[in-house]
C-alpha cells in the first residue's frame, strides 16, 4: 500500500466511499463524479501504478479484475444492457490517480467510441 495513494486508502477504508463489490483482490467503488448513469471504478487491492507497473508477481490481481466484471455488473444492473470498460495509462492518455483502476461505465447507450485522432 502507498499511504499517500487515495484509492489505497478508499481499499483500505480509510476514507469513505460506495463500495459496490470487493473480494481478496478487487475493490470496486462509485466514481465521485460520475459520466454515465453507472460510473464504477475497479481497482486491485495492492498499489500498482498503472499498465506499465504489471508483473508476473502482480498479475494475478488483473486476472481477479478480468472475473470481477461479470459479477459488478449483475450488482449494478448492467449485465443485460451492457457497458464499457476504460483504462487510462500515463500522461497522454490523462490518468489523475496514479492507482491502476478500470472505469465501468453503462446505464445508457454510450454512443461513439472514445477514440479520437
Ligand atoms: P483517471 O482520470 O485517473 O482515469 O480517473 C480518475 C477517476 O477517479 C475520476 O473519474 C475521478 O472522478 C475519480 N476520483 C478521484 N478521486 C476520487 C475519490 O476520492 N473517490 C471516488 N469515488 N472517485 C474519485
Ligand atoms: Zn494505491
Amino acid at each position: 500500500m502507498d499511504e499517500n495513494c487515495i484509492f489505497c486508502k478508499i481499499a483500505n477504508k480509510e476514507i469513505p466511499s460506495n463500495i459496490v463489490y470487493e473480494d481478496e483482490y478487487v475493490c470496486a467503488f462509485k466514481d465521485l463524479n460520475p459520466v454515465a448513469p453507472v460510473h464504477i471504478l475497479v481497482i486491485p487491492k495492492i498499489h500498482i501504478q498503472d499498465l506499465e507497473s504489471v508483473t508476473d508477481e502482480n498479475a494475478v490481481y488483473l486476472t481477479h479484475i478480468q472475473q470481477a466484471f461479470s459479477k459488478i455488473s449483475k450488482i449494478v444492473g448492467v449485465d443485460k444492457t451492457g457497458y464499457r470498460v476504460i483504462c487510462n495509462c500515463g500522461e497522454d492518455a490523462g490518468q489523475e490517480v496514479k492507482h491502476l483502476h478500470y472505469h465501468m461505465l453503462g446505464g445508457k447507450n454510450l454512443g461513439l467510441k472514445i477514440i479520437h485522432d
